[in-house]
């Protein structure tokens, strides 16, 4: 490669690092830090924050990239046009928000959590009605600052973080036909058969289901020699640089099951992070995923359509019976398969099932979006809310707590990041049909525990290209089709018939 792009990449790298640096510090603070370092964590993240957007948004860096632009090795190549494109594009993003607003943010959200927190303790949401306010309002400068793109509203500035190229109205059509045609299934197996959680019930000790869980993660292809696996009370996992992918899990005797599709969930994004090609490219773009939609696919995919399978069961059961040790309620392997995709609408977002759970991120997405417009005021949020899960779930609302203010997103200044939720579903439920038609009978394979052709198939379309591609070109390249609610719609409606209705 020629200096002048050579020189770019060593910034790259360079910012890499420091961005390494932040996720062992956020990782040991979520697993091994004692509770009273976390001032003085919050001021070394804060430093290291800071440095890496000083890096980022340096003057000098505009003419760095023109000049790799020019480079006669990039101008070949169109995968390194995609490095330096990307690369410019987060340089541009950081420039275009002064740093007062960035820190008003940063501050006003780290008051604004711990006011939530209280808030959602006593289900008083007049008291962070303010907060939410003054964030909304935060966002919408800072979604000025980004511009919204040609023909498009400021809401897309905040998802073009989350998700690149991706328009609210493309969201909108997308989810407005998902949210009927689900409300429709929902209705035809709501409550569906069993008692939901009754076959899963099963206590084990802790030590018994980490050694479950980590065989469990290392059958489906987690790499343990590139990876740890830890525990924290909220679940997550961190890409840390080449070759140290981590990931966490929370147990509690009596959930077995719980721990491990929240297990399976995490070695998804970490099978992700294994993939991207961070030892050829080490902090750059093409290394970094794609989006948190595509990341979400990711995790999705591995919880769903391969864990709550009958095939998936038909292997487990064996293993679980013998590692859990006699800790199972369930008769059989088909018990736990119809529990595990039972349809009982929740209130809550994180508990609900498969089917349910995107109507939660389609409201979420509406109503954030009309709080950007000024369409809907804060004030009118709770009502609102009430109002669409009457109306999508049947179900009252008691108190904010089970309502509006169950979720942190908002308190954190997360605008735009709900709909990647359910984008991920729906990417992952397109990869799944693709790669069952390249790949043949998966369930077969999934049934002998043969998992690794499947990872293979994500490796080549998906966890290669880092960001060469927006996540609907990804998944276009991968799939063929254009990105559609009816493959998620397809799978859920054919599994549910397959679960229950025989
Ligand atoms: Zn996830």
């Amino acid at each position: 490669m020629g200096q002048p792009y050579d020189r770019l990449r060593a910034a790259m790298r360079e910012i890499g690092h420091a961005r390494s640096v932040l996720a062992l510090l956020g990782w040991d603070q979520e697993t091994m830090m004692p509770r009273r370092g976390a001032p003085a964590r919050a001021e070394q993240i804060a430093f290291m924050a800071r440095l890496v957007h000083e890096r980022l948004s340096h003057p000098a860096l505009a003419d760095r990239i023109a000049e790799a632009q020019a480079d006669p090795d990039v101008l070949a190549d169109s995968r390194e046009q995609a490095n330096v494109r990307e690369f410019l594009r987060d340089h541009e993003r950081a420039v275009r928000v002064p740093a007062a607003l960035v820190e008003e943010l940063a501050r006003t959200s780290a008051q604004a959590v711990e006011v939530w927190r209280a808030a959602r303790e006593r289900s008083d949401f007049a008291s962070f009605a303010p907060w939410l306010e003054r964030l909304v309002e935060l966002n919408r400068r800072r979604a000025e600052c980004l511009g919204a793109p040609e023909g498009g509203e400021l809401y897309d500035a905040l998802l073009e973080e989350y998700e690149p190229g991706m328009r609210a109205r493309e969201v909108e059509s997308i989810f407005g036909s998902l949210r009927e045609k689900l409300k429709a299934l929902i209705a035809s197996y709501a409550r569906s058969g069993s008692p939901q959680h009754a076959a899963l019930r099963a206590r084990a000790s802790i030590e018994r289901q980490r050694e479950f869980n980590r065989f469990v993660a290392e059958r489906v292809g987690f790499d343990f020699a590139a990876g740890r696996f830890d525990v924290s009370t909220h679940p997550f996992t961190e890409g840390i640089a080449a070759g140290d992918t981590r990931i966490t899990t929370r147990y509690t005797e009596e959930a077995v099951f719980e721990a491990m599709f929240s297990t399976l969930h995490e070695v998804g994004h970490a099978l992700y992070e294994q993939g991207l090609p961070k030892a050829e490219r080490p902090g750059e773009p093409l290394a970094q995923a794609a989006s948190l939609g595509i990341h979400e696919s990711q995790s999705r995919l591995w919880e769903n359509q391969v864990g709550r399978s009958r095939a998936f069961w038909r292997w487990l059961w064996p293993h679980a019976c013998e590692r859990l040790a006699g800790a199972l309620s369930a008769q059989d392997p088909e018990a736990c398969y119809r529990a595990v995709n039972a349809v009982q609408p929740n209130l809550i977002r994180v508990e609900s099932d498969e089917t349910t759970y995107n109507l939660h991120i389609v409201m979420r997405f509406d109503l954030e979006r009309a709080l950007l417009r000024g369409e809907l005021s804060v004030s009118d949020l709770p009502a609102t809310w009430n109002a669409r899960i009457r109306e999508d779930l049947g179900l009252q609302v008691p108190d904010d707590r089970r309502g509006c203010l169950q979720d942190i997103h908002w308190s954190t200044g997360s605008i735009g990041y709900f709909p990647t939720y359910t984008l991920g579903n729906l990417y992952a439920a397109q990869l799944w049909q693709a790669a069952g038609r390249d790949l043949g009978d998966l369930d077969g394979a999934h049934a002998r525990g043969e998992f690794f052709a499947l990872l293979q198939w994500l490796r080549e379309r998906v966890h290669l290209h880092g960001r060469r591609y927006t996540p609907v070109e990804l998944l276009r390249r991968a799939t063929g089709a254009a990105l559609s609610p009816e493959p998620l719609l397809g799978y859920l409606e054919h599994k549910l018939q397959d679960a229950f209705a025989r």
